[in-house]
């Protein structure tokens, strides 16, 4: 590759030879990363080309896994083959013919953030940039090599759409896609409109990649997969050239998909600033558009991104013929939690009684990812209790440790500490349970957890789609009712209610700049990036002061008026440390609620 096309000219040629410097380091971090990756593998067995070659040929290997020179087969029987194909064009040749037998094939490409560890640690040998050309020398024989040369992180089996639950609608809109990938001729010749580009939008953990990779699997086409963070490259038009690449191994191997993981990180606007990496990135961003508009819809290759902030996207990502499809993958309600939580249980064994319904009743706006780690964890505590299956003990331990944070062991408080974290706990307890509008309270507890003494916990009873102003109102309330507590029970203030305090301003805040609920009335202030009135951000704050005030008032009444209870409360976590529902609301003399 010559070197003016990576470098543009007007650097100075003193840059050349750091940049040549940083390479060579790189190529060693990449081989010794090869190494690695070579003996965490669980391969079975060694073959020659020649081996491979026939092994394509004859059919029936389930899937391909390429991670630079290295080609591993899972063969039907599940038993691994590896052989090693440095020569590029016969490696291409191999895996077509491994493709066009129905074989998975999947490319993994590096991760940025082992990538930019390692390259930090190597920054103090910077002094080897002598050696820098014969470094630019080795990066230019690699080739594309340095895209896909990677650890990968997956199973050796394929995603299917049997692993994606709760996501019905978005994997009725991939079915087009899937039958484009399956044969993008006849496709065309029905006159379907071929797709180039799907946008999966939605929060982190909700299976976005998951469903491309389904959706590859499902056609039996490869997936490449990059993250779009991968391209933030340290050097200038390096980001540009990977695009370039990419495409070009995607057109080779087409029908496939590309992922393009959290494609925000390289799909921002453009031409907001002017310094050199943004630059940069607008250069890598331009040559994606130019790569989406270029190829030819019937040569099969299909693009899809996932990102959770499609609104920071530059428009020209989504016009027409490129990401011009967008996907919504949203978290999932009741019963797609429940289904989620089937998936994932089925290499669990669970206790008769464990019902998985009342796991999802119990996990309002956990993403997929969260109750994946949910049946983790509770595997793990059932496996270190010496039970035989995961019960729902463990289950209550896990989300407890999700939600509230790891029990901090080894850190005693005295009783001093204690009872004041009790007192402020009751503070949100006694509140919580006085508002109309609130969560329920499912469990308190003066256990320290994270950075946090003690921990009030309250979960809404059925996924919450609207929030009012009564709701919010009782929110703030509810987060000051610990510093209520200090106050009238302590006659002092902890440095504890902080974080309490930035919550309940920060609603507060939203409530009158966003929602529109104060005498300011309907009022937006547009993009962080406009300039806004002094006057009017005044305003706000004296409008969110009113708010704070008011619910502080009424948390202080309150707990003024139930002082007796609170003092049963306290009592209680004194000696139990934790208490749930129940005995909560027997110490307030409340019936009992099974539900909460
Ligand atoms: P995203 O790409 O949206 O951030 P991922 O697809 O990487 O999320 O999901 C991370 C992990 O969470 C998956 O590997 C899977 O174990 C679990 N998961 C997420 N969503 C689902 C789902 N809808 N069904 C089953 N598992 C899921
Ligand atoms: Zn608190």
């Amino acid at each position: 590759m010559p070197l003016s096309r990576l470098i543009p000219r007007s650097q100075k040629p003193g840059k050349v030879v750091v940049v040549a410097g940083f390479l060579l380091l790189l190529a060693f971090t990449l081989v010794a990363f090869g190494l690695f990756y070579r003996k965490s593998l669980p391969v079975v067995r060694d073959i020659n080309y020649t081996q491979l070659r026939e092994l394509a040929d004859a059919g029936g290997a389930r899937s391909v896994k390429i991670v630079a020179d290295e080609v591993t087969v899972t063969q039907a029987d599940g038993t691994l083959v590896r052989a090693v194909v440095t020569n590029e064009a016969a490696q291409q040749e191999v895996t077509a013919a491994f493709a066009k037998n129905k074989a998975q094939v999947e490319y993994q490409s590096l991760q940025p953030g082992v990538l930019a560890t390692a390259l930090n640690y190597t920054l103090p040998l910077v002094a080897l940039v002598a050696l820098g050309f014969i470094g630019w020398r080795v990066y230019a024989s690699m080739g594309v090599q340095s895209d896909f040369s990677a650890a990968e992180t997956g199973g050796d089996t394929a995603v299917t759409f049997a692993d994606v639950a709760g996501v019905d609608e978005a994997r009725a809109e991939l079915a087009e896609t899937i039958d484009f990938l399956r044969d993008p001729e006849k496709f065309g010749r029905l006159g379907g409109r071929p797709p180039r580009g799907l946008l999966l939008s939605g929060p982190p953990g909700t299976g976005k990649t998951l469903l491309a990779r389904a959706a590859a699997s499902e056609a039996k086409v490869p997936f490449l997969s990059v993250s779009g963070s991968s391209f933030q490259e340290k050097f200038a038009g390096l980001g540009a050239s990977r695009v370039r690449r990419l495409f070009a191994r995607a057109r080779k191997l087409a029908p496939c998909v590309i992922f393009i993981d959290e494609i925000d990180a390289l799909g921002r606007r453009r031409g907001r600033g002017s310094d050199s990496a943004s630059a940069d990135q607008d250069q890598t961003l331009n040559q994606l558009l130019i790569e989406m508009d270029g190829f030819e819809q019937l040569c099969g290759v299909v693009v899809i991104a996932s990102t959770n902030r499609p609104d920071i996207l530059d428009p020209a990502l989504t016009r027409p013929g490129r990401f011009d499809r967008e996907i919504t993958v949203n978290l999932a309600d009741m019963r797609g939690r429940e289904q989620i939580l089937r998936v994932h249980a089925r290499k669990l064994t669970l206790e008769d009684g464990l019902d998985l319904t009342w796991i999802a009743r119990g996990t309002p706006g956990f993403s997929g990812a969260d109750l994946a780690n949910l049946l983790n964890e509770a595997a793990i505590a059932a496996t270190r209790d010496g039970s035989e299956a995961v019960g729902s003990t463990h289950v209550e331990y896990a989300r407890d440790k999700i939600l509230m944070g790891v029990e901090r062991q080894g850190f005693i408080m005295d009783d001093g500490e204690r009872y004041a974290t009790a007192v402020h706990e009751s503070g949100h307890v006694a509140v919580g349970l006085a508002v109309e509008n609130g969560d329920p309270i499912h469990k308190v507890s003066i256990l320290p957890r994270g950075r946090a003494l003690g921990v009030t916990q309250a979960l809404p009873e059925r996924d919450r789609l609207m929030r009012t102003r009564q709701y919010l109102e009782d929110q703030v309330a509810m987060l000051l009712g610990g510093r209520a507590a200090e106050i009238l029970l302590l006659d002092t203030m902890t440095a504890g209610a902080s974080n309490d305090i930035e919550r309940a301003v920060e609603i507060a805040r939203r409530m009158v700049s966003e929602f529109g609920m104060s005498p300011l009335g309907p009022i937006h202030l547009g993009k962080p990036e406009d300039p806004h009135s002094q006057a009017l951000l005044d305003r706000i704050e004296q409008e969110t002061n009113v708010i704070v005030n008011a619910q502080m008032k009424r948390a202080c009444e309150v707990v003024d008026s139930r002082r007796a209870e609170i003092a049963r409360l306290v009592d209680g976590l004194m000696e139990r440390d934790t208490l749930d529902a129940d005995e909560i609301r027997e110490r307030f003399g409340l019936a009992c609620d099974r539900a909460a």
